[in-house]
């Protein structure tokens, strides 16, 4: 935990592990223990289980899979427990089931560690407590009760579920925030995708808790679209990592080139221009033959980040094998693609990464350079191939003339 998060997220995860514990402790000690506790509190760990054992495959690859995911399926269970249980019982339900997905699934899983899976449940049980809450002050009563209507039951379901998301979300992109400092919405909240699917888990949550209070039986029916939602939630993961470079965590090439033939697409239509950089590091070799491989792909990490920071949110990173970057910039002129081109270079001359070269000496690779190939479109083409070409043969004049360099078709010809 210490050498791979920032110190504030550290204060902040304790922040509320710690809220979460004592939150926890002081209401069990405060509620005597109540029979529908009890009853309520089994019959969800018991569903949670099941579900839990029923897809554990796919909740190993998920998880095998890394990278981040906004969606947790346990959900279900937290917010149908936030409407049925005192908040206390809901908080031991959430240790319970993510203690059984860790010791029957995350575990297995290097990409997994302890601490997050900690802070993580410290999370959800946080929101159920917002959830429960929320319900107690509304004073719309106890979805158990014989006499709540069943507006009032509708009503509990749909504030728990939101209170439930909206204070989960919070912390989320609190703790993205913290330890990334990432200001793309993307990586704070998702991609709407995320979110859709995040909404079906909360749905399904609230049928839970309605199917529990009303018809007890009825929850059966819950099970099919949740195994099915959890194995569209893989499926969206594995098209995310289809189109992403494990290295840097930018597109890959082919995920470059099916956004950038839509980019283009579009820019047809809307008759705007667009440019492509093609961005190679020079003498990369160099590095590779001093620190050595692990060394050399840091740099390459450092490299794509880079390229990241000095970019629009909507341009389009992708890393091209090797030590190969094309970047696709939209609404943009030759003068602008060039004037960006220049500014990554002169970025990537001050660039200075720290690398681990034995097991306890760190050297800083410095003085490393790329050069650019710069084409627009529609100038250069108008199909990402022909672009790509033109801005392949400007990178090459430019290590031809040096390196250290940007090279425009335009003004190559
Ligand atoms: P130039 O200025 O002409 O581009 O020289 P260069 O050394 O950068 O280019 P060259 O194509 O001769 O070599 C590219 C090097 O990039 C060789 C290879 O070891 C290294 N490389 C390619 N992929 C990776 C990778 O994923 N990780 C690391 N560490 N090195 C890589
Ligand atoms: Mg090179
Ligand atoms: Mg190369």
């Amino acid at each position: 935990m210490w050498s791979e998060t920032r110190p504030r997220w550290i204060v902040y995860a304790l922040a509320t592990e710690v809220a979460a514990l004592g939150l926890t402790a002081s209401d069990l000690v405060i509620h005597p223990v109540q029979r529908s506790d009890l009853l309520w509190f089994t019959g969800l760990l018991v569903l949670g289980i099941g579900q839990a054992e029923m897809s554990r495959q796919v909740e190993r690859v998920r998880r095998w899979m890394a990278g981040q995911t906004h969606i947790n399926v346990t959900s279900v269970w937290y917010v149908a427990g936030a409407v049925l249980l005192t908040p206390g019982w809901v908080a031991l339900l959430g240790i319970a089931l993510y203690l059984h997905l860790w010791w029957r699934v995350w575990r297995h899983v290097r990409a997994r560690p302890k601490y997050r899976v900690v802070a993580s449940t410290a999370g959800g049980m946080l929101s159920c407590y917002a959830a429960s809450w929320a319900v107690h002050a509304a004073g719309l009563g106890n979805l158990a009760d014989a006499h709540v209507s069943a507006l009032d039951g509708a009503a509990i379901v749909l504030l728990a579920a939101a209170v439930f998301e909206l204070v989960n979300l919070a912390l989320a992109v609190t703790s993205i925030f913290l330890n990334t400092h990432t200001r793309s919405v993307t990586d704070l909240v998702g991609t709407w995708g995320d979110n859709v699917l995040e909404l079906v888990t909360l749905c399904l949550g609230g049928l839970t808790a309605l199917a529990l209070a009303y018809h007890p039986f009825l929850v059966l029916l819950v099970f099919p679209p949740l195994v099915m939602l959890h194995r569209l939630v893989l499926l969206k993961q594995l098209e995310v990592a289809a189109a992403t470079d494990e290295k840097t965590g930018l597109f890959n090439a082919f995920g470059w080139r099916d956004l950038a033939a839509r980019e283009l697409a579009r820019a047809q239509r809307s008759r705007s221009a667009c440019g492509v950089l093609m961005v190679d590091l020079d003498h990369f070799k160099r590095v590779n033959d001093t620190y050595g491989h692990l060394a050399g792909d840091s740099v390459l990490k450092a490299v794509g980040e880079l390229l990241r920071a000095e970019v629009r949110d909507y341009d389009v990173v992708g890393r091209f094998g090797g030590e190969e970057f094309a970047v696709l910039l939209p609404d943009i002129t030759e003068h602008h693609a060039i004037a960006i081109a220049e500014r990554i270079r002169t970025a990537v001359t001050k660039l200075e990464v720290d690398v681990d070269v034995d097991d306890d000496r760190v050297a800083t690779v410095s003085n490393l350079s790329v050069s650019i190939g710069v084409a627009v479109c529609p100038d250069s083409g108008t199909v990402v191939d022909r672009l790509l070409m033109a801005a392949d043969t400007a990178l090459y004049k430019a290590k031809n003339d040096g390196r250290n360099t940007v090279v425009s078709v335009g003004s190559s010809i």
